[in-house]
């Protein structure tokens, strides 16, 4: 689960880790009046759930009332990498000197948590990672243990943090791990940090992601999960209990299995074509599951094809079949050509079964995939 900036920052701030004065607002007059209340300048900042948002025109800094109006005019309602932007965070603008990044996550390479400092923070983190990692401190944690004082002091040091802010550095980033480790994050990061002329740190961004399979004992963090999702999709797939990422290319990708899935989104890439989703049906593919899977894919309005790739197992391949034509004849049009791989159980009877005025039947997966980038790319022309 991903918490938005402001409740990752609420979380953040009720554990001691400076951040800037803030109002939720979801309408242009709320934001308008935030501002006025927190006093110019302020930063507008839509609160969706993509990075970028400051490259993307999501975040605007404004200095009097008019501004506001119009910042939040353009924000509020605004299209962000496929996002609609339906609140934005009125904060306290920082006038800062440096930014930095400060981060936990699990480094699955070496099977440990691993805090990081770095002092070339801002917006291009992503690339100082890939092109200069050093840049970057580290320190591996042993959970049983947590992160040493020590450990945060070297990681600061070695990031080449300025002596004035360093302690207060260290600190925010072992407030940071600790909350990571409690509240059973699976990211934690401010970047940036802003530090300012006089030598205050404070923490201008906020990601927050927690492990899904924890939610059950972290409640306060659970009752957040309403709030989160600005996409009606996932909130639909989460409903009828699927595995479901939006992706923002136009292939529509179902399948059973989250190995078979991805597979499937890989060979959409390797075809040319760009995944518009992740889509895991789970066990079993009865039609009520099937009906459910495409009305979640089909309610995406980037989609111009779809691929089921279902792996009979335990459910087998004709019962899948009888699903996918039952799904398919209550939809009175179907507003995207669909293809069918089944594989594995009983497939051959399913190949036969499947009613192929509804799908397109192929034998491979390579085939199936190949034939849904041309499919999409052909609606989409
Ligand atoms: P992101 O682009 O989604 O990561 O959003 P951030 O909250 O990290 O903001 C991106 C960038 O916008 C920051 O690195 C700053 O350069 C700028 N920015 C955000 N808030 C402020 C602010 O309060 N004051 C100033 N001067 N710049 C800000
Ligand atoms: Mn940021």
């Amino acid at each position: 689960m991903r918490l938005h900036e402001y409740q990752a920052k609420r979380v953040f701030a009720d554990a001691g880790i400076p951040v800037p004065d803030a109002t939720l607002a979801t309408t242009v007059a709320e934001a308008v009046d935030a501002a006025g209340e927190i006093g110019f300048p302020v930063a507008i900042k839509a609160q969706v759930h993509v990075g970028g948002r400051g490259k993307a025109g999501g975040i605007k800094l404004v200095e009097d009332a008019e501004e506001a109006r119009a910042a939040a005019e353009d924000i509020l309602g605004m299209d962000l990498k496929g996002f609609t932007v339906d609140r934005v965070l009125v904060e306290q603008a920082v006038d800062f000197v440096n930014e930095l990044y400060v981060g936990v996550t699990m480094d699955r390479g070496a099977g440990k948590p691993v805090a990081m400092v770095s002092t070339k923070g801002g917006v291009n983190i992503e690339e100082v990672a890939a092109e200069n990692p050093d840049a970057i401190a580290r320190e591996h944690v042993d959970p049983a243990y947590g992160l040493h004082p020590y450990q945060a002091r070297k990681a600061v040091y070695d990031a080449g943090v300025d002596r004035e802010v360093a302690g207060d550095v260290a600190s925010i980033l072992s407030t940071l791990y600790d909350l990571w480790d409690e509240k059973d994050g699976s990211d934690a990061e401010i970047n940036p940090v802003m530090i300012t002329d006089e030598g205050e740190v404070i923490a201008a961004d906020a990601v927050f992601n927690v492990d899904d399979d924890a939610l059950f004992r972290q409640p306060e963090i659970a009752q957040l999960e309403g709030e989160t999702t600005d996409d009606d999709l996932e909130a639909m797939a989460n409903e009828y209990g699927f595995d479901y990422v939006r992706l923002s290319g136009n292939v529509g990708i179902i399948g059973n299995g989250a190995g078979l899935v991805m597979t499937t989104l890989d060979l959409v890439d390797h075809y040319g074509g760009a995944p518009a989703n992740f889509l895991d049906i789970g066990g079993g593919a009865k039609a009520g599951r099937v009906r459910n899977a495409l009305e979640v894919v089909f309610a995406d309005d980037n989609v111009d094809s779809v691929v089921f790739n279902i792996f009979g197992g335990i459910t087998r391949g004709d019962e899948v079949a009888r699903g996918i034509n039952e799904a398919l004849e209550e939809f009175d049009t179907i507003p995207n050509p669909v293809t069918v791989r089944l594989a594995g159980t009983n497939s051959v009877q399913g190949m036969e079964i499947l009613n192929t005025d509804l799908v397109t039947v192929e034998e491979t997966l390579e085939e199936a995939v190949q034939r849904a980038v041309a499919d999409a790319e052909e609606v989409a022309q």
